[in-house]
């Protein structure tokens, strides 16, 4: 079935073509070594399958914060010898400077890093001026870097404008993921939506219960949503003054036929930290010096058998402070359900966030998901519901 966008099956005959290829090579390092390879690796389909058929393959990618400016420290040739190490293939690393000349020594097959795209004050403002600079040195484009996609520079959608433009395998995988879970899912479709606060997942929810069949709120939003049905959550970290935001969602919800689920017990203590005295109550019994720091177990049962009779999750946001024993309880027991009843499937479950990712982790069921996103900021944005530039400059 041909897909809405070109992939690398649609790039015909690449041999000795230059194919400049938008990774994310933005990972943290310290003393001079890569920390977490996790997003180098996530590029190794693309570049290894492009330098295999032929290509001379131009991996672009932005480093840090440079403001448009140079700055050594933020190089890309500091990941250039790790990322050789994880492609185990040689890779060059080319300045801007004398870039066309560099790349025209270049042989089929052969790989470089081209130099952090941000030092150039038109990457972020997506200059066609530094388009055409940039096109100038490649015959196609490919964008890999799903994670970068929700902003329009020069490398994620001026450039897709300017050359042949494809997805890569890492784009066209996520894509697919992303929707299969809520483009076009198999209903009933459940989300999970945790994490700290409303504020920051308002269109995140709005979008959602238009969406899905079940919303099961947890974390810190869920006390917001607790006491705007005018629960006392005592000390907990809460947001009152979205009272009146939170009804709406629910208001929408109900119009939409979306069943949301709050907590009815609860995992408090009166102080934040490892394994304190903790309490589990019914939510109408969080006394004024306790903050609800996790879903209880009952709560958490109900969800499982929600999900048993889901055949989608889409899943952002710990259902508690996870970080802290034993706040983690809820969110690695639904993770382990999710993951069995994906592994049984019966289940598509799809999941993003930073720390949704590092809770997964935790859970050690990160593997049995269907798609686990590592891209933060994209990833929200689409489950916001807002189509992303980079994506949508990859559309036929
Ligand atoms: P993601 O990065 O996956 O999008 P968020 O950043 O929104 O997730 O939220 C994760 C944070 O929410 C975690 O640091 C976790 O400790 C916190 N959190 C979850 N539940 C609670 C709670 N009940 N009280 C305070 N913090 C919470
Ligand atoms: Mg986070």
């Amino acid at each position: 079935m041909s897909k809405p966008f070109k992939t690398l099956d649609d790039l015909g005959d690449i041999q000795g073509r230059r194919v400049l290829v938008r990774e994310d090579l933005n990972v943290p390092m310290a003393d001079g070594q890569v920390t977490d390879d996790t997003r180098l690796r996530a590029t190794l389909a693309t570049v290894t399958e492009l330098a295999d058929r032929g290509a001379i393959v131009l991996v672009l990618a932005h480093f840090g914060r440079p403001g448009g400016q140079r700055n050594p420290e933020m190089s890309l040739a500091l990941v250039t010898r790790p990322y050789a190490q994880v492609l185990g293939r040689p890779v060059r690393f080319i300045d801007w400077d004398g870039a066309e000349d560099a790349v025209a020594t270049m042989q089929p097959g052969e790989i470089a890093v081209m130099e952090n795209t941000r030092f150039f004050a038109g990457e972020e403002t997506n200059d066609p001026e530094l388009v055409a600079r940039i096109a100038a040195v490649g015959d196609a484009y490919v964008n890999d870097a799903f994670s970068a996609a929700h902003r329009a520079h020069a490398s994620t959608e001026g450039l897709a404008r300017a050359l042949p433009a494809y997805a890569g395998r890492a784009m066209e995988a996520e894509l697919d993921a992303l929707e299969k879970a809520l483009g076009n899912p198999d209903h009933p479709v459940a989300a999970v939506v945790g994490g700290a606060k409303v504020s920051s997942k308002l269109d995140v929810l709005k979008h959602l219960v238009t969406r899905v069949d079940h919303l099961i709120i947890g974390g810190g939003m869920a006390n917001t949503f607790l006491a705007a049905r005018g629960i006392d959550v005592g000390k907990s970290l809460c947001e009152h003054e979205l009272a009146a935001t939170c009804e709406e969602i629910m208001t929408a919800a109900d119009g939409a036929n979306c069943t949301v689920h709050l907590p009815y017990d609860v995992v408090v203590a009166t102080e934040f930290r490892a394994d304190p005295p903790t309490r589990t109550v019914n939510v109408h019994e969080v006394a004024a010096d306790e903050m609800i720091l996790d879903v209880g177990p009952a709560a958490v049962e109900a969800l499982g058998d929600v999900l048993k009779n889901c055949r989608t999750l889409v899943w952002n946001g710990p259902l508690g402070a996870f970080e802290t024993p034993p706040f983690d309880t809820a969110t690695v027991a639904l993770a382990k359900t999710a993951a069995a009843l994906t592994r049984d499937g019966s289940l598509v479950s799809v999941a993003g966030g930073g720390d949704t990712v590092a809770a997964l982790n935790h859970a050690g069921v990160a593997g049995d998901f269907t798609f686990v996103s590592t891209a933060g900021g994209a990833f929200l944005e689409w489950m916001e519901g807002k189509t992303l530039p980079g994506v949508a400059a990859l559309y036929r």
